[in-house]
């Protein structure tokens, strides 16, 4: 771990580079990655490519060459995180609530609940963040891989997000006394690796990621910006599947860039009210609307920085109209998508009728308690 200060010293920035070249370099180590939708948008910007060009498959040659072992995909964990949070919404329906339901992927926001807003925690959702649920999965899955071979997999998340640095430390995700992410390391990071490797990234040949957890819908895709995580569970519980009815979705006001926004989506015979807000300041507001009863939502999706995670802190800096493209470039990874629903990834559904049968609750979720101030 090394830190670059400001020249006054207000500022101490620490990076994890470090640790991460000595994983690359141990070869007792199998280095297995992660890497988060929204990094795939603005990575490139630091070699001279345009902002919201998806380099996903360039930034696996890249750490395939830096001595990556395995290179996946976050957007497989993000199709769990569908799965498990549309199931607990459809539950929530049924039982009454409690109502709204928050999303529960920004770690930011789930820490703001714990301190300030305790009383609110009951409506987060139990799902883990996709990060979490993707590494929780492969340190299951990989655990009779390395017994077998003696090596440990270590597994870094690359991450458009500081607070995911925190997420990753929290004793929930820690089995055993590790963690199940052992390293978040962000865009900028991985940038001054690949720079420090010499590598010439824009020339790069791509390689798509690995299988079988490199494989992602594209409803995992646009996570990466505000409103992405509410249309993807949206698609996965309206009941006609149709194509018409994914675009009724998609231009129901879902997206965009107002702070604020709120639709109605028919679903049986509700209608449900979905409300999507990004920027914390925003968060406060709707949730105090909530509190007073001039607002009521069954579900809202909260992300603390500014225009989602392609705006997060980790991410090479850039003004809004810089995040805008990158948030283009998920829906137009989207839309390109072979498959656009989560329910549709066979290799989650492989694993949710099979392996992690009847162990799904312990693997992908998780509660988070603050008793003192609950
Ligand atoms: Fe991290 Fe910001 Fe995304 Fe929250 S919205 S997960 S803080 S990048």
């Amino acid at each position: 771990q090394c830190a670059a200060a400001c020249p006054t010293g207000a500022i101490t920035i620490f990076n994890e580079i470090g640790r991460g070249w000595r994983a690359l370099h141990d070869p007792k180590k199998r280095v297995v990655f992660q890497i988060a939708p929204a990094v795939r948008v603005a990575v490139g910007e630091a070699f001279g490519l345009e902002p919201g060009v998806n380099a996903i498959n360039k930034l696996v040659s890249a750490l395939k060459m830096m001595g990556a072992d395995e290179v996946y995909d976050t957007t497989f964990g993000a199709d769990l995180t569908v799965m498990e949070e549309a199931d607990e919404f459809l539950e929530r329906l049924k039982k009454g609530g409690p109502f709204p339901m928050f999303t529960s992927c920004c770690p930011a926001w789930v820490k703001y609940v714990e301190e300030e807003r305790p009383h609110f925690l009951k409506n987060i959702s139990t799902c883990k963040s996709p990060m979490e649920m993707f590494a929780a999965v492969l340190k299951d899955q990989y655990a009779r891989k390395d017994e077998e071979d003696g090596r440990t997999t270590y597994h870094i998340a690359i991450m458009p997000c500081t607070a995911k640095k925190m997420e990753a430390k929290r004793p929930e995700f820690q089995h055993d006394g590790k963690p199940d992410v052992d390293l978040v390391l962000t865009t900028q990071e991985i940038i001054m690796m690949i720079k420090e490797s010499g590598i010439r990234f824009a020339e790069l040949e791509g390689e798509s990621p690995d299988l079988p957890f490199g494989m992602g819908t594209g409803a995992a895709t646009i996570f990466g910006t505000t409103g992405g995580v509410a249309e993807a569970v949206a698609r996965r519980v309206v009941e006609d599947k149709s194509k018409n009815t994914l675009q009724a979705i998609q231009f129901s006001g879902i997206r965009g860039s107002e702070t604020i926004r709120a639709v109605t989506l028919p679903v049986g015979d509700r209608a449900l009210r979905i409300a999507v807000v990004h920027g914390l300041v925003n968060a406060q507001k709707l949730l105090d609307d909530i509190e007073s009863g001039q607002e009521y939502f069954d579900l809202v999706e909260v992300m603390t920085c500014k225009t989602g995670c392609v705006g997060g802190a980790g991410q090479p800096y850039g003004l809004i109209p810089v995040k805008q493209q990158r948030a283009e470039g998920l829906y137009e990874a989207d839309r390109t998508a072979l498959i656009k629903r989560s329910e549709r990834n066979p290799i989650v559904t492989k694993l949710l009728e099979g392996a992690m049968k009847g162990r799904t609750h312990q693997l992908l979720h998780v509660e988070y308690k603050r008793p003192d101030k609950a």
